[in-house]
């Protein structure tokens, strides 16, 4: 056992940190003068705000000296973004923002690992969550295009996703609101979608794929489990038997609901059958986006190109949405780049980063510097030397 007073510390962390920042590059975002800033520490995340800079360098510098573990900065826009109390501010406007966390998920791998540990598995699922926001929701039902929209990595477990387009920044808290909701899936009546149902002998007529909005999503999203087997149909929440039976009449069942027939086989308390599986696919498609960022234009949410101090990954900014697609943040987010660490790790898992798997731990190992990080600030690893 080394002596505890000559492993590397959270000193060692910090300078990492100041070192990092001493060069880094495309901090600053846009409108960065109209923007109030926030910094947290290891115990806080944001512990002192109404901060404001001028310059990329001025932040830069900030950040470097002070080796700033959490730094945030405002959705809105401000005439004085230092000014308090917030009303003293001169709100200009605020970019729409959603907040996509694999926590607000309930995922199974999450029942094995716990919630303070992040898999593959959780990182994939938030990411597809995000894509299903831009293309399921935010394109076709809001009429927002590609370039309307900023994805960034939190540089942790999700992503953050911006529009700046000009017909948002003055919307208020309640259309904001509505907004979310409308994506949560709340306040969704089925009669609306089903209008027949409950009425005896008539036929079932439902939402068909052409349709807009979430009709066409109900139908789109159950014609696309039916068409990929029986397991897609399960995942639904339906009995094997009656996944079976679907499957085994999908083309006569997909027919029928391309022309809003919903009737096309025999199911015992159809209404209720759809129902059921209609509310389950409101909770998946939403409950996950954080209402409070959407909702609040003062919130403040991490400035992309820095560092996560729960982690050392960066919040990165992505070129655009479609690099969701092939984006590793195990990989394209790792920060400390340079160097070896001798560490004595504790971990039931393994994680994988920049394409190699580290772990599971019990015991002393050199490491890059990244996996170092990563697991001192998650609590798995004590620093022991560089190497
Ligand atoms: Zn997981």
């Amino acid at each position: 056992m080394p002596d505890p007073k000559e492993e590397l510390g959270i000193e060692f962390v910090n300078k990492q940190i100041s070192d990092y920042y001493s060069t880094a590059k495309y901090i600053a975002p846009d409108r960065m003068s109209e923007r109030e800033f926030g910094v947290g520490n290891f115990e806080t995340k944001i512990a002192r705000r109404h901060i404001s800079f001028k310059s990329e360098n001025e932040l830069r510098n900030y950040l470097s000296g002070n080796s700033v573990p959490y730094v945030s900065c405002s959705a809105a826009y401000y005439k004085y973004p230092d000014g308090r109390p917030m009303e003293n501010k001169g709100w200009l406007g605020s970019e729409l923002v959603f907040d996509l966390d694999s926590t607000d998920m309930d995922l199974v791998c999450q029942r094995a690992h716990g919630r303070s540990w992040v898999c593959k598995n959780c990182l994939n699922s938030v990411k597809g969550e995000t894509i299903k926001l831009i293309y399921d929701f935010l394109i076709p039902d809001f009429g927002f295009s590609e370039s309307d929209i900023q994805v960034n990595f939190s540089g942790s477990r999700g992503y953050h996703v911006h529009i700046k387009k000009e017909s948002v920044l003055q919307l208020d808290a309640a259309s904001r609101r509505e907004i979310s909701n409308y994506i949560s899936g709340i306040g969704m009546d089925f009669q609306e979608f089903f209008p027949t149902a409950g009425q005896r002998g008539m036929m079932l007529s439902g939402p068909r794929p052409s349709d807009k909005g979430w009709k066409g999503k109900i139908a789109r999203n159950f014609l696309s489990n039916l068409n990929a087997g029986i397991d897609s149909l399960s995942s639904m929440g339906i009995d094997r038997t009656m996944a079976t039976k679907l499957y085994r009449k999908k083309s006569l069942i997909e027919m029928g609901i391309r022309n809003g027939n919903w009737d096309m086989v025999y199911i015992k308390n159809k209404a209720d059958f759809w129902k059921g599986i209609i509310d389950r696919q409101a909770v998946s498609q939403s409950d996950k986006i954080d209402k409070n960022v959407t909702n609040d234009p003062s919130h403040l949410i991490r400035l992309p190109n820095t560092i996560h101090g729960g982690t050392g990954l960066l919040a990165k900014r992505l070129g655009d949405a479609k690099d969701l697609y092939r984006f590793d943040p195990m990989k394209d987010a790792i920060a400390f780049k340079k160097g070896q660490v001798r560490i004595s790790a504790n971990t039931n898992f393994e994680i994988v980063m920049a394409g190699q798997r580290y772990g599971p731990y019990g015991g002393e190992i050199n490491v890059p510097m990244y996996v170092a990080m990563y697991l001192f600030l998650k609590g798995n690893a004590r620093l022991l030397r560089e190497v």
